[in-house]
């Protein structure tokens, strides 16, 4: 996400007219026109917003629940319509301050006047067990995670590891990070997968120092407050990559 990418890798799968008309807004964001005739915001490689005929707006974060989405959406949503975070979750606020909770995809007026449909709310008990299946996940993987720290020490990265998380340019960027690859991330929570290389990348991504945390305490059994660090960072990582709000 950090990576700086030029306009014609970011609107690569535009048509020629839809490139054409593109308008650079912010940093990696940028407002075209659509083929279908719709002005469209694109962050990175996700259009955010699509404003659709009858005054309507299409939302999706592309599965980045972050800051960056969310403060995106907002300075182009009209008021009343803002998008506002209560613990994990994503709400989206319209007229009178109703809110519904957000999911990509989700389509809401432009004056605000928001309703939960009956089809809106059953796509929103569908979000909803999506995220509860994943938080469970994401939990028994810690937990699997820690005991291994507990009773056998910290894997060390390896290139036995999953390709997509041991493999790294000349930066140490994972292959799996370039990619914006998470289907990996996804099997290695179902599998309870657990390597020295998913864990290296999960500190380098909360912004520790991957090397020195792998440097220390290789034949000692590890401190208490080191499992939480190394287990702290790893639940960290799988939310962030797998587009749950942290
Ligand atoms: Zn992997």
């Amino acid at each position: 996400m950090s990576l700086y990418r030029t306009k014609s890798e970011l609107l690569r799968n535009l048509s020629e007219t839809a490139f054409k008309s593109a308008k650079k807004l912010e940093n990696n964001t940028w407002e075209y026109i659509n083929d279908a005739g719709n002005r469209t915001i694109r962050l990175h490689d996700t259009d955010i917003m699509e404003f659709l005929p009858r005054n309507k707006v299409r939302l999706s974060s592309g599965g980045w629940l972050t800051m960056t989405t969310k403060q995106r959406l907002n300075n182009h949503l009209p008021r009343p319509l803002v998008i506002s975070q209560d613990k994990r979750k994503w709400f989206i606020r319209g007229e009178g301050g109703k809110e519904i909770p957000f999911f990509d995809g989700m389509v809401v007026p432009l004056d605000g006047k928001i309703a939960p449909s009956k089809k809106i709310q059953a796509k929103i008990r569908g979000e909803e067990t999506k995220q509860k299946r994943l938080d469970k996940l994401v939990e028994n993987y810690c937990k699997a995670l820690r005991k291994q720290l507990r009773e056998t020490g910290l894997p060390m990265p390896s290139g036995g590891d999953c390709w997509f998380c041991c493999l790294r340019n000349e930066k140490g960027v994972s292959w799996g990070e370039l990619s914006s690859d998470t289907e990996h991330l996804m099997s290695h929570l179902k599998e309870k997968y657990i390597m020295g290389s998913l864990i290296f990348n999960a500190m380098q991504h909360r912004g520790y120092k991957a090397e020195f945390w792998f440097g220390i305490d290789q034949d000692k059994k590890l401190e208490d407050y080191h499992i939480d660090t190394y287990v702290r960072a790893v639940r960290n990582y799988y939310r962030t990559k797998m587009g749950m709000v942290r």
